[in-house]
């Protein structure tokens, strides 16, 4: 098959990962095409939206167009009501996604890249058996041949890249949650700079509720949870279980489904002239499920080792494990710290969330602090309760 276009870097989807990725590559000098299956960047959205002041401004310059909200106040509810409010001035954003991620698409097509949208890659081609040296890709009803010195899968939670490259991406089931989230409009009485968070192990085992508000009366209202702890309902009946009791009165403007997978390490970040970022190499936090800004920094690493190895002339696939070691570098032992919390969060009972919020409040409540460093709180929760440290004693021995 003949080409039909050639570029020096293919990248597939047009998400942060994506359009970050393919922003280095263009900045770079080099060739790059930034393929969108959907017929429009940042549609739909399937995601809460919260992001941290500094997961977002370590990677690329805040633009106010992006948010919606900025959250200085965050309140977790335990299983028995007992809630914990901590005031964290510049805490994070709500932002826009639909508008957030077509900024970043722009931003990397003004650098150089070439954006096509309604253009799903459906393969990846490799002719000497050795190097993958095209992807093929299905849009306006034809398929095209496109060759690339290589190829950055920025497809997302169901991506196939990996597959295709040889990766083994598959997911156990306790290691994947699922997500539903509703649109709530018409809500009173909501606080528009807190983010909440509702521990109900019944309703959501092994996971959690959330309200992000994105103006005075609109939120984000989500629930994720591990269907491996779970009876069969579907992520989206347990939501609604929970809205219709508590924002009964509320309208429902829009509703999504997704899945949120565990941090599986460094294992499928490369192979070959492959790489994969953001949730394609499933580099989220296995606690909270936040995936955003690590979908951004991995999209950036990408993209730069990739322009490193491009300018390199020849093919030296050595230089692409500088991808994974940059990203590990960064985030790699708070990520690994985060996925053995999970592995406690799953195996704590009703009474275990309820001592360990009253825990938080006697040492948090309506206090004011100026930074959240999850791997500090969750070792101090373990120094007050070494009991759960027993939860996870299948990780030791
Ligand atoms: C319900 C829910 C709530 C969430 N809330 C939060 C949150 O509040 N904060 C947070 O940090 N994270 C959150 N996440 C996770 C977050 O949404 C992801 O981590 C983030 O979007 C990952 O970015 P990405 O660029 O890797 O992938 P995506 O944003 O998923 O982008 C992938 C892109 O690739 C495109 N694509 C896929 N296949 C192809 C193909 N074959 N060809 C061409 N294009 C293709 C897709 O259309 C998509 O545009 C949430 C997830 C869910 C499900």
């Amino acid at each position: 098959m003949k080409t039909d276009h050639s570029f020096d870097a293919v990248v597939i989807g047009a998400g942060p990962a994506g359009s970050l990725a393919a922003y280095q590559i263009a900045r770079a000098g080099f060739s790059v095409l930034l393929v969108e299956k959907h017929p429009v960047v940042g549609v739909p959205v399937c995601c809460a939206e919260g992001i941290t002041v500094e997961g977002l401004t370590k990677v690329v310059p805040l633009d106010r167009r992006w948010v919606c909200s900025d959250i200085s106040r965050i309140t977790l509810h335990g299983p028995d009501g007992t809630a914990v409010a901590i005031n964290h001035p510049a805490a994070g954003y709500i932002l826009d996604r639909t508008i957030f991620d077509r900024d970043l698409a722009a931003r990397a097509a003004a650098a150089g890249a070439t954006l096509w949208v309604n253009a799903e890659a459906v393969g990846i081609v490799s002719a000497d058996g050795q190097l993958f040296d095209r992807v093929i890709v299905s849009r306006g009803g034809r398929t095209e041949s496109i060759g690339c010195r290589i190829i950055i899968g920025c497809d997302g939670v169901e991506s196939l890249v990996g597959r295709w490259a040889g990766m083994d991406t598959l997911l156990l089931p306790e290691n994947m949650d699922s997500a539903a989230q509703i649109l709530l409009g018409d809500l009173r009485g909501l606080d528009q700079h807190q983010m909440e968070f509702f521990i109900l192990p019944e309703l959501a085992p092994g996971g959690y509720v959330w309200v992000f508000p994105k103006s005075p009366t609109t939120a984000n209202v989500g629930l994720g949870y591990t269907p491996s702890l779970g009876d069969g309902r579907t992520a989206l009946a347990r939501l609604k279980s929970f809205v219709d009791v508590r924002y009964s009165s509320a309208s429902k403007l829009a509703t999504n489904c997704g899945g949120i997978p565990a941090f599986r390490g460094r294992k499928i970040m490369t192979n070959k002239n492959v790489l994969l970022a953001g949730d394609a190499a499933r580099l989220l936090d296995s606690l909270s499920g936040a995936g955003i800004a690590n979908a951004l920094l991995s999209g950036k690493y990408a993209g730069q080792t990739a322009a490193e190895y491009l300018n390199a002339g020849a093919p030296r696939l050595a230089m692409l494990r500088q991808y994974p070691e940059r990203f590990m570098r960064d985030k790699g032992r708070n990520l690994r710290y985060l996925l053995y919390a999970r592995q406690i969060f799953m195996k704590m009972s009703t009474q275990d969330f309820n001592d360990v919020v009253v825990f938080l409040k006697s040492v948090f409540d309506g206090k004011t602090i100026h930074e959240v460093d999850a791997v500090s709180i969750i070792k101090s929760i373990l120094r007050a309760k070494p009991r759960l440290l027993t939860l996870a004693r299948h990780l030791f021995w």
